[in-house]
């Protein structure tokens, strides 16, 4: 059916219009319109994104390339395209996954980048660190994958992670990978880079804010200082082993200077292996729970009080150990956990 309108102004005009295009259209347009009804719901089972299905369909009917040659098309000719756009547009849609840092909580401290890339994601695969503020930023119709759990509890295997995302991805979906801090720290991203080039997934990765750069901002204290350290080392309370292993000799001179990133559980080990190294019980420690968080807990304590310090202000973390550090009193920090530790 051609219909054409003038609000009453011009009927002549409309009705010549209306039989200029009739006679350009074939008399089998009606049947092919048939046909693309029925692939139109094959299509909606394979293609689930409206806007995909709608490129495919413009790619078949192209206007300015011979509208009328493409309507003449018979049903097979019809359908064999549609195969060809099928499969063209499956190979050109092979997705493309982000490892973005999600930063430690607060969306002050989410990236521009970050946020640019979870407003055009399809899929958005998250771990447990990663805060619901941050997640709220995602695309609405996104899907949400979570692939993390609570320490000690089982978590989705790195593998079965790596599986989400290159599948998703081969899928023709734009994928984030959002982790907790910046990717590159503690993160595994090294694995799930690694996964996606043996599938040959373009990727690329969007740092982030670290905890330990928050939790040093939240106690006002410079992670390196002119004339105290010259560095400062990024740890981990655990690797695969368990406990992990440092160069505790270093770490354990006065001037050292350290962030612990999971080490609420090694916390009695870290301090034991300090001080038998010669550290000295005094050695300042600041705890930050929930860095930039609303719940953001700060405890300063030194290291003979560390564990039990952690158990007294019931630290469940996430949380950062700064050995080495003290709060410093600045008009930003809230001072209520470290006021009680000084009772
Ligand atoms: N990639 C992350 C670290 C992942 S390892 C980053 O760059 O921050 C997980 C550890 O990060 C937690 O055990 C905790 O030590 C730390 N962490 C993550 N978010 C935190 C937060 N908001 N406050 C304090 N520590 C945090």
């Amino acid at each position: 059916v051609v219909a054409i309108g003038s609000e009453g102004s011009a009927p002549g005009l409309a009705r010549a219009l209306k039989a200029d295009i009739e006679t350009r259209l074939p008399k089998t347009t009606g049947r092919l319109a048939g046909t693309i009804a029925s692939l139109r719901a094959r299509l909606s089972g394979i293609m689930p994104e409206f806007a995909d299905r709608q490129k495919l369909w413009a790619g078949i009917f192209t206007p300015g390339q011979g509208l009328g040659e493409r309507l003449k098309y018979s049903d097979t000719e019809l359908e064999q395209a549609f195969e060809q756009a099928l499969d063209g547009q499956a190979s050109e849609k092979i997705g493309k996954v982000s490892l973005v840092g999600a930063g430690p909580g607060s969306l002050d401290l989410l990236t521009i980048g970050a946020q640019r890339r979870l407003h055009s994601a399809d899929v958005i695969v998250y771990d447990r660190l990663v805060s619901q503020e941050v997640l709220d930023m995602g695309r609405r119709e996104a899907k949400y994958i979570y692939v993390g759990k609570a320490p000690g509890a089982h978590t989705t295997r790195q593998e079965e992670i790596n599986r989400i995302i290159v599948e998703e991805a081969k899928a023709g979906h734009t994928v984030v990978r959002l982790k907790g801090g910046d990717p590159l720290v503690f993160g595994r991203a090294d694995e799930e880079i690694e996964a996606l080039e043996a599938a040959g997934i373009a990727h690329e990765i969007v740092p982030g804010i670290t905890s330990a750069a928050a939790a040093a901002a939240s106690i006002g204290a410079s992670l390196t200082s002119r004339g105290h350290n010259k560095s400062v080392a990024l740890l981990t309370g655990h690797d695969t082993k368990g406990f992990a292993e440092q160069d505790w000799a270093g770490l354990a001179r006065p001037n050292a200077r350290a962030a612990v990133y999971m080490g609420l559980g090694a916390s009695r080990f870290i301090q034991g292996r300090l001080m038998l190294h010669g550290a000295s019980a005094e050695f300042p420690v600041t705890i930050v729970e929930n860095a930039s968080r609303e719940n953001e807990k700060i405890i300063g304590t030194t290291l003979g009080n560390l564990v039990q310090d952690i158990e007294k202000y019931e630290v469940l973390g996430p949380a950062i150990l700064l050995l080495g550090y003290s709060p410093k009193e600045a008009s930003n920090i809230e001072f209520q956990p470290l006021r009680a530790g000084n009772e």
